[in-house]
Parts: structure tokens; C-alpha cells; sequence
């Protein structure tokens, strides 16, 4: 098989490069390892950039109706609320944060690449990929060859399409891994704000969810345990009780322990392979920032891919893109990093400290400002 584009991985970024490619008049082809789209909630929360950028193409008409916003964040010391601010500080369309679980925005992105006439192949793996200055040849696991003059590596964080592109991809894993469950449940804190609760023990963050009732509740686990050493459920409910918020579970959707990581390619272009998404930057979940820089790496880079092969744009105009994208990425890396250390804080003068820090800028309208633009990705 012979296409323009061959994007690698269906998962958001993936889907979405694809289908505003095809939006453009590109030939464009999607694989994708899975058997289908996912069926758990993942990453929910979508920031006002994000639904800005997505805005021309009508996607963001598409997600409105499946989320719910949630316009406050508050966060706690085990003494108290320390401050809060309200997302209306941005100036947006969107001045809100619009929780869609994964599931929905990967099945709503499927049909609508179904309807202008594409579909992602499922079950079709990359094995292997070459490249040379005119093209790249991935096999599929089935023994199939496909040649691109562009692929695009939207294959997640072990991407496959990086690793045969060469490029390195440098960083680390945290120390602490966490557990996450999507709840119905009764809980002291109010159910129309984000929380993060800053415990001794570690970081408690309770967020709403688009279902009335539903809570996403998140816990650090101690340095060092094993995600297999745990008893997901259970072990959240103790750790969240423990550390001041006690949960009345009648309902359980998922629930997840995982290790979290900071990582960054080397490049996110190399000669006819992009990279976007996960397959070029992980960063910790705190924030909520990993999907939104990528759904932003998709809507950037389409732009100017379809420019490049209608003939447009001059190809140096990728390189500007994976310059531009590179050091986005690099700066979310680094606050989001900022942040999940500072609730790793265990010494008392440390925590101090880091308490009257938050309460200070959370006091203060630059301070609060601040925060709510660097979280909505302005
Ligand atoms: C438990 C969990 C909770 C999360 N919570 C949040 C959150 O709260 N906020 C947030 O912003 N982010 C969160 N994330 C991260 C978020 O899910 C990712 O940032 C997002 O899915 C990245 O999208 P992507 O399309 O780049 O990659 P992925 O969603 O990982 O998609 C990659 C796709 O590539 C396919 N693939 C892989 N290798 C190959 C191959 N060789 N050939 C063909 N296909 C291949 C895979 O099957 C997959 O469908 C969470 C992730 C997990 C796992």
C-alpha cells in the first residue's frame, strides 16, 4: 500500500491528525495496534487553549455536549483550605475546564473520521520502520508494507515509530506511582471544583466528572511501592481517609495504579517522521496537561503537513512546527514537574513553606491569574 501520510496509533492525537488531514484533501492512512478505541475514561480533562485550537474544525462543537465544566480549583492543607481561584480568569470562549472522559472524545473522533469517508485500520500493528530523505516503509506485524512520504508517530509513550526513527527520548520516572478511581461516591468536599488536598503523606486530588454524582479521586502512593503491591481499590480508599478525605463508595467504574514520567524526544521531527502526542512528551498527570499538548501538537502539525504536500508552505516549515512544539512541551514539562515535586515535600519547614507559597499566590489576583492561564495552556 502506497499513501501521503501514514499516521501511526488511533488514540486521540493520532485520530485527530488524521481527521483534519483528511479535512484538508490529504491521502491519509491510520493504523492502530488495539482492536478498537479505548473503553476507559483516561484523561478527562480538556483546558481552554485545547478547546480554542480545536474550535475552526467543529471538534470542539463535538466534545461540548460530552463534558461538563468545572470553573474552580481549591486547594488544602490538612489545616484548611489554603486558597482557590476561578478559571473565569482566563479570557476565553471556553473559561472553563470541560471533563470528557477518553472513551468518548476517541469514540466521537472515530465517527466523525467515518464520516468524511476514513477509517482507522484496527489490529495493525508497526513492527518495524525505515525512512531515507524521500519516504519511510513501515511493515505491519501481519507481514504488510505500507510506504508514506510522511509518517507521523502517534503510537504513545513506548512508540515504536520513534524508536526505529532513532530519536531518544530522555527523561525520568517519579518515585511515587498512584492510584485513580472513577467513583460515585459521598465525600465532604463539594462536587462542583477540583480539590488537591497537600496530606504529609502525599497528594489527595478529588476532580468532578461528567456524570452527576461521580468523582475522580487520585492518590500518590508512597516512594518506591510497586504498582503489583497494591490493592487498587482498597488501598485508595484507605490512603484518601487517612489523609482527610473519607470516601462513601456506592459505585465503581475503573480504577488504575500506574507510574507517572517525565520525558521529552530528542526531536520531534527527523527527515519524513513526526511526532506528536505521547510518543514526543509525557508529563506528570498533575494539571491535567498530557492529552491537551498533544490534541494541540495534532491541530499545529495537520495545518502545516497539509500545507506541505498541497505545496503551500516550504517543508522547513516542519521543522518550525517541531521547534515550536518541542519547546511547548518543554515548558509543560517543567511546570508540571515544579508542581508534583513541590507535593512530595515530607520535612516540616519544607511543607511550611510550601503551604504559605500557595496561600500567597493563591491570595493574590496576579498569583491566581497566573495559575489559571498557565493551566488553561496560554
Ligand atoms: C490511567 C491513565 C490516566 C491518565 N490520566 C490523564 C489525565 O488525567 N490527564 C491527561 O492529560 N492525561 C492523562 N493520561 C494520559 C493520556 O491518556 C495520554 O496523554 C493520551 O492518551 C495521549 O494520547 P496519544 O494519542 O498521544 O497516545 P495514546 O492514547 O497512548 O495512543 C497511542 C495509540 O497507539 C497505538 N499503538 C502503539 N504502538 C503501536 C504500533 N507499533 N503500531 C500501531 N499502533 C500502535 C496504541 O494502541 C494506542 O491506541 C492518562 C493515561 C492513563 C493510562
Amino acid at each position: 500500500m502506497k499513501t501521503q501520510v501514514l499516521v501511526v496509533g488511533a488514540g486521540p492525537v493520532g485520530l485527530t491528525t488524521a481527521l483534519l488531514l483528511a479535512t484538508a484533501g490529504v491521502d491519509v492512512e491510520v493504523v492502530d495496534a488495539g482492536a478498537g478505541p479505548v473503553t476507559q475514561s483516561r484523561a478527562t480533562d480538556l483546558h481552554a487553549a485545547t478547546l480554542e485550537a480545536l474550535r475552526p474544525s467543529g471538534l470542539t462543537d463535538m466534545l461540548l455536549p460530552l463534558g461538563r465544566p468545572t470553573h474552580r480549583i481549591v486547594v488544602h492543607s490538612p489545616d484548611g483550605p489554603l486558597g482557590g481561584y476561578g478559571t473565569d480568569l482566563v479570557r476565553s470562549a471556553y473559561p472553563y475546564i470541560l471533563t470528557v472522559p477518553q472513551c468518548a472524545t476517541e469514540g466521537a473522533l472515530d465517527d466523525r473520521l467515518a464520516a468524511v469517508g476514513r477509517r482507522a485500520r484496527r489490529s495493525t500493528r508497526i513492527d518495524r520502520l525505515s525512512w531515507g530523505p524521500d519516504g519511510a516503509t513501515a511493515v505491519t506485524a501481519g507481514g504488510e508494507t505500507i510506504r508514506a512520504r510522511w509518517v507521523v508517530g502517534c503510537d504513545g509513550i513506548g512508540s515504536r515509530v520513534r524508536t526505529d526513527a532513532g530519536i531518544a527520548y530522555r527523561g525520568t520516572t517519579y518515585r511515587h506511582p498512584y492510584q485513580l478511581a472513577d467513583l460515585r461516591a459521598g465525600c465532604p468536599l463539594d462536587a462542583d471544583a477540583v480539590h488537591m488536598v497537600l496530606d504529609p503523606a502525599g497528594l489527595v486530588a478529588v476532580l468532578p466528572m461528567h456524570l452527576e454524582g461521580w468523582r475522580r479521586v487520585l492518590v500518590q502512593l508512597p516512594a518506591g511501592q510497586r504498582p503489583a503491591d497494591t490493592e487498587p481499590l482498597p488501598d485508595l480508599l484507605h490512603h484518601a481517609e487517612r489523609r482527610g478525605v473519607p470516601l462513601q463508595v456506592t459505585d465503581v467504574r475503573w480504577h488504575s495504579t500506574f507510574r507517572i514520567h517525565r520525558r521529552l524526544a530528542a526531536t520531534f521531527r527527523r527527515g519524513p517522521v513526526l511526532l506528536a502526542g505521547d510518543a514526543a512528551h509525557a508529563c506528570s498527570p498533575i494539571g491535567g496537561q498530557g492529552l491537551n499538548l498533544g490534541l494541540r501538537d495534532a491541530v499545529t502539525l495537520a495545518g502545516t503537513l497539509a500545507g506541505v504536500v498541497h505545496g503551500r508552505v516550504p517543508e522547513r516549515h516542519l521543522d518550525s512546527w517541531a521547534t515550536a512544539r518541542r519547546a511547548r512541551a518543554r515548558q509543560v514539562l517543567g511546570w508540571t514537574d515544579l508542581a508534583t515535586r513541590t507535593t512530595t515535600v515530607r520535612s516540616s519547614p519544607g511543607r511550611w513553606l510550601r503551604d504559605a507559597a500557595v496561600a500567597a499566590t493563591l491570595r493574590s489576583t496576579a498569583g491566581r491569574r497566573l495559575l489559571a492561564g498557565t493551566v488553561a495552556g496560554r
